[in-house]
């Protein structure tokens, strides 16, 4: 539920509905724009509108979608996530690049500098991988982490990786991995979702590769209506009909989830389409739709790499998009 201040309503006025939000068991959520939105936080399914009325207050509505924090109706103003130096749904697209997963030390160094070099703003990297496989490479765990965050060291990019459970949390806090992401199979653990909305850290939640915009978006309302509204949305591409490459990266999705939510969404082109050639014209298509940025997957030698090979660019490559992207 939604209360309208009146743009001349004083500071008083406004007081006295937030006293009333919480003297019924309530959180508020205050939103200033031209004139102030004050948000009740929770389930107000059973709250009678009409006890906010008091004066200085134009409406109170309630929010016609499930996911209510996610949402612009209650929070209108755009989500900035500050890591660093680096803004995501700022001005400027954001461009997160890395191997799939970190193999070692060398691989994950050489990898981080050339995209550093070329201008990549936060660096990936899976020390957790979750394969559909239980025969394929699984990572490296706890040793990718520290891998990660000497790469951080030397480089000053902050570091992204994939935590698959809530039992890792204190590994990713020990090595302060600067974005916690929750991968596509994971968008429905609840569990996960919870424990992971209990923390301050940036998430970046992926969104599930047979997931409506709806369930994605209640996903997100997980983690916010936890006491986490640091969150970046990442479309990864869904299963199709089509079988000629990887997933389908749903754009629409992008274009509506901007019109939707407040929150930044950012476009993965690598599990898009699985395929190297077209993660480039995809990355473009990602910006030229309004995404916030784009995550990438960047070896510095594609063809040894231990997973996702077939879509990783190599470093020229990566430098040449880049210079494409950043005017
Ligand atoms: C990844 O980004 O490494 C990954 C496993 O992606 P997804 O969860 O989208 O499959
Ligand atoms: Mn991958």
């Amino acid at each position: 539920m939604i209360v309208l201040m009146k743009r001349d309503a004083t500071k008083r006025q406004m007081d006295r509905v937030i006293n009333k939000i919480k003297e019924i068991g309530f959180q508020p959520h205050i939103d200033h724009g031209i004139s102030t939105l004050i948000g009740i936080r929770g389930d107000t399914s059973s709250l009678d509108p009409n006890i906010f009325y008091m004066d200085g207050v134009e409406g109170v509505k309630r929010v016609s979608k499930p996911y209510k924090e996610v949402s612009k109706e209650f929070h209108p103003k755009k989500t900035v996530i500050k890591i660093g130096d680096v803004e995501i749904g700022g001005s400027y697209p954001v461009v997160i690049a890395g191997p799939c997963a970190v193999e070692d030390e060398r691989q994950l160094l050489k990898t981080a500098e050339g995209v550093k070099e070329g201008g990549a703003h936060l660096l990936r990297g899976g020390a957790f991988k979750p394969r559909t496989s239980p025969y394929s490479f699984q990572g490296i765990g706890e040793e990718g982490l520290k891998i990660l965050a000497d790469a951080r060291a030397k480089t000053r990019l902050p570091i992204v990786s994939e935590i698959m459970n809530q039992t890792q949390i204190d590994l990713f806090e020990k090595y302060d991995i600067d974005v916690l992401q929750i991968g596509a199979r994971n968008m429905q653990n609840f569990d996960l979702l919870k424990a992971i909305g209990q923390l301050k850290r940036p998430v970046l939640l992926k969104r599930g590769p047979s997931s409506s915009v709806e369930e994605f978006l209640l996903s997100a309302e997980y983690l916010l209506s936890s006491g986490n509204r640091n969150v970046i949305l990442c479309e990864r591409g869904i299963k199709t009909f089509e079988t000629a490459y990887r997933n389908v990266l749903d754009f629409n999705a992008v274009a509506l989830i901007k019109e939707l939510s407040h929150l930044p969404i950012i476009v993965d082109p690598s599990h898009g389409t699985g395929i190297q050639s077209m993660v480039v014209p995809l990355t473009y298509a990602a910006i030229a739709v309004g995404a916030d940025g784009v995550m990438v997957e960047v070896h510095y030698k594609p063809q040894s790499a231990k997973c996702d090979a077939n879509q990783q660019l190599n470093l020229i490559q990566f430098k040449e998009m880049m210079r494409s992207i950043i005017r």
